[in-house]
């Protein structure tokens, strides 16, 4: 007798989702994000990616509904749109076991609009990443 394969249509949906957590630099921003919201320049502070990489991963959870934005002048602040992912991370934090994460709870110096309104400077995104790639050169 021939089986008949059950539909694993959930399943498959699991892995899917599994498949867009299973990436370090989504797993940092999601960490990063459960703090309180951010806009791109400070994850580029804190975790010291390239913004236009760091967009990238920012857009797969956003289509995913994993996080969502809104904009605020010239700057867009990103946010855990879903919170059960949280209980994700805590598990996958706990099955792994040792360790500790190196992600800073604030970056030294952030230029981002948030962090540069304790310091009394005005700032944007924008501004950031001119300065960044000046920086660079
Ligand atoms: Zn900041």
């Amino acid at each position: 007798m021939k089986s008949q394969k059950v539909s694993l249509d959930l399943e498959n949906e699991q892995a899917n989702l599994l498949k867009l957590l299973a990436h370090p630099v989504r797993i940092a921003i999601l960490k990063i994000l459960r703090q309180e919201e951010a806009c791109v320049c400070h994850m580029e502070a804190t975790l010291g990616y390239r913004q236009a990489y760091l967009s990238q991963q920012l857009a797969v959870l956003r289509q995913a509904e994993i996080i969502s934005d809104r904009r605020e002048g010239w700057n867009v602040y990103y946010q855990i749109e879903n919170n059960g992912i949280l209980q994700f991370l805590d598990l996958s934090e706990k099955l792994v076991g040792s360790g500790k994460s190196k992600i800073p709870i604030r970056p030294v110096s952030c230029p981002c609009p948030k962090c540069s309104a304790k310091t009394g400077k005005e700032s944007n995104c924008n501004q950031a990443k001119k300065e960044y790639n000046n920086a660079d050169n």
